[in-house]
């Protein structure tokens, strides 16, 4: 079981008059909410949010499906108390989650986001940023539209092109994280990266093993700077892991003992220390089961569909062709012939003859002959029919002869 150890701060900053900001750090589930809208409002749909996060979590298995299904819940619950009160209408909250979970039997931290506020690891010394804000410069970094250094001078860098709250349901985006000892996850406002950069926080990381004493500082380093938002953060230390990265390490040892042919590389005896160098790199992947499950099914109907539309259409399908000559001296005497299937088949559906008509090639108007040659498909026995006579008609109206009865059925 993996055991963590876990510390928090947060702060209304120098220019904002309250914390619309709301954090959870919590044994089981870690989140951190930037509250949006109206006086009161961004107050009440962060606090809404982490609550029944909070409630919904708690009454589920331990996995990341439940996690994401809690988030969504949450999502419905600021939706509806924003419902409720006309003073509260529009508003709305980011909400980054993560707690420890088991998947596939195997201990995992899941980190759910929606909006602006990130989660990111902390690892082996570096910083490693997880979730994708929700905004609309980000979206356009994303698109390739602007580049990244210009997301912090973008006008629309804090309109948020996601959010919990603002409609029924919500988009969720799922990570999954092998947790390993010594690893930070770090969860956390804009008001701290607005105002603090990536190496600063990761400076401060390295520095500060208690994570309360590393969250009070990162909080103090956002106020001064300026201040200007609420600040939030959570740290999550990842103290026991159950030997996972003791596992990993050997497994992957084991590997570089083969793959070097009994050179074993520097650090590889070396245990813990050298066991470190070589460990597994971090799992980072966005879960889609449900969805992945869905595109499945729908394939496979798509498929299926395609495989019974394709049979309906080798099989179910007639052409007008023309036989071998009736009489060997007339090259068009050739009987015009029904049958059903595809000119020249399809796979393994070979057409099969289905009428035998009276008319030959002869009596029907020579700018056909050719097509008759290579079949001209109709929808049906009767479109056949109605082909033949109309052939046999508009040769009758050109002057050419036309036969007492126009078909026969063969079978
Ligand atoms: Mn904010």
């Amino acid at each position: 079981m993996t055991a963590l150890r876990w510390g928090s701060a947060t702060d209304t900053g120098l220019v904002r008059r309250n914390n619309q900001d709301h954090l959870l750090a919590a044994e089981t589930l870690f989140a951190v909410a930037d509250g949006m809208g109206g006086h009161a409002g961004g107050e009440v749909a962060s606090r809404v949010a982490v609550e029944a996060l909070r409630s919904e979590f708690e009454s589920r298995p331990r996995t990341s499906d439940a996690l994401l299904d809690s988030v969504r819940e949450a999502n419905r619950a600021v939706y509806a108390r924003s419902q409720q009160d006309t003073e509260l209408r529009g508003m709305g909250t980011t909400l980054t989650a993560a707690a420890p979970v088991v998947d596939d039997g195997e201990d995992r931290i899941a980190i759910a986001n929606v909006g602006d506020s990130r989660a990111y690891v902390f690892s082996q010394g570096d910083l490693t940023q997880l979730t994708e804000d929700h905004s609309v410069a980000e979206e356009l970094v994303r698109r390739g539209e602007i580049e990244p250094e210009d997301v912090d001078h973008h006008p629309q860098r804090h309109i948020l092109t996601r959010a919990m709250g603002i409609m029924p349901e919500v988009e969720v985006d799922l990570w999954e994280v092998l947790p390993y000892s010594g690893d930070r996850i770090l969860l956390c406002s804009d008001g701290l990266v607005r105002e603090v950069t990536d190496d600063q926080i990761a400076a401060v990381l390295r520095r500060l093993a208690d994570p309360d004493e590393a969250a009070q500082e990162l909080v103090a380093r956002a106020r001064s700077a300026g201040g200007s938002d609420n600040i939030t953060v959570v740290i999550v230390d990842v103290v026991d892991d159950d030997d996972a990265a003791l596992r990993a390490s050997e497994a992957l040892r084991g590997e570089a003992r083969i793959e070097s042919a009994g050179a074993p590389p520097e650090g590889a005896e070396g245990g813990d220390g050298g066991g470190a160098t070589f460990r597994a790199p971090l799992a980072k992947r966005r879960r889609v089961t449900f969805r992945v499950i869905l595109f499945l099914v729908l394939v496979a109907a798509i498929l299926a569909g395609g495989a019974f539309a394709l049979v309906t259409y080798a099989r179910d399908s007639y052409y007008v062709t023309l036989g071998p000559p009736a009489v060997a001296t007339d090259p068009h005497s050739r009987p015009l012939l029904v049958y059903k299937g595809r000119p020249g088949g399809l796979l393994w559906f070979h057409p099969t003859l289905a009428v035998r008509t009276i008319v030959i090639e002869s009596e029907v108007l020579p700018v056909h002959w050719a097509d008759l040659d290579k079949g001209v498909v109709v929808s049906s026995l009767s479109g056949a029919r109605s082909y033949v006579d109309n052939l046999i008609q508009e040769a009758a109206r050109a002057g050419q002869r036309v036969p007492a009865a126009t078909t026969t059925t063969t079978r």
